[in-house]
């Protein structure tokens, strides 16, 4: 079963870049979007709007992202850019709930992905998961970040064989329902049932 942006259900929410909105027989990619394999995902993060009278998908971001400044004990939502044996770097799009511009870039050490020990930083997270953090450290350049709390973590992942949304289905467990793989993450205790925003 593919799983797709639910229009009707999510009209406010906000989205990651790679979230799937539609298939390409249903619409136009608008701005802020691209295709791949006949499905349109989101580029970049903001709200999906869909403009009925031309059949477009595009991605709204909000007019008033604001210069805000993470402070120790902030907590952002970003997306997991690179990772390295120790160091896992993350854009992060909203600190706060607030989005904001330009993204920051932040920093997380394999000792602040998980309260477990773990050997590398990609036992925790893969490229493209969108990740809750906290900020501990913001004075540093990149400011640092934690991720070893039950609350923070990886809330959305994707396939790293298929590109689908992966399902949660133990504590650390991740399966895709379209090919069956199974993959690790150092979850969010809300994976995907978590909107976006967080209650702070
Ligand atoms: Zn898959």
């Amino acid at each position: 079963m593919l799983e797709i942006f639910d229009r009707e259900k999510n009209k406010e929410t906000l989205v990651f870049p790679g979230t799937r909105l539609g298939v390409i027989e249903e619409f136009y990619a608008g701005p802020g979007t691209y295709i791949d394999d006949g499905y349109i995902y989101a580029a970049i993060p903001g709200k999906v709007v869909i403009d009925k009278l031309n059949y477009e998908v595009s991605i709204m971001q909000s007019k008033n992202k604001k210069l805000v400044q993470p402070v120790v004990g902030s907590i952002c939502l970003g997306t997991v850019v690179s990772v390295s044996k120790q160091m896992i770097n993350i854009a992060i799009y909203y600190v706060n709930n607030v989005e904001v511009y330009p993204t920051y870039s932040c920093l997380l050490h394999v000792s602040q992905a998980s309260r477990a020990y773990l050997e590398t930083a990609d036992e925790a997270v893969a490229l493209g998961d969108v990740v809750r953090v906290k900020i501990i450290d913001a004075k540093t350049i990149p400011i640092q970040c934690t991720m070893a709390d039950s609350h923070l973590g990886v809330v959305i992942s994707y396939c790293s064989r298929c590109g689908n949304r992966l399902e949660k289905i133990g504590r650390n467990k991740l399966r895709c329902n379209e090919c069956g793989n199974i993959e690790n993450r150092k979850t969010a205790i809300d994976y995907g049932h978590s909107a976006l925003q967080f209650k702070l």
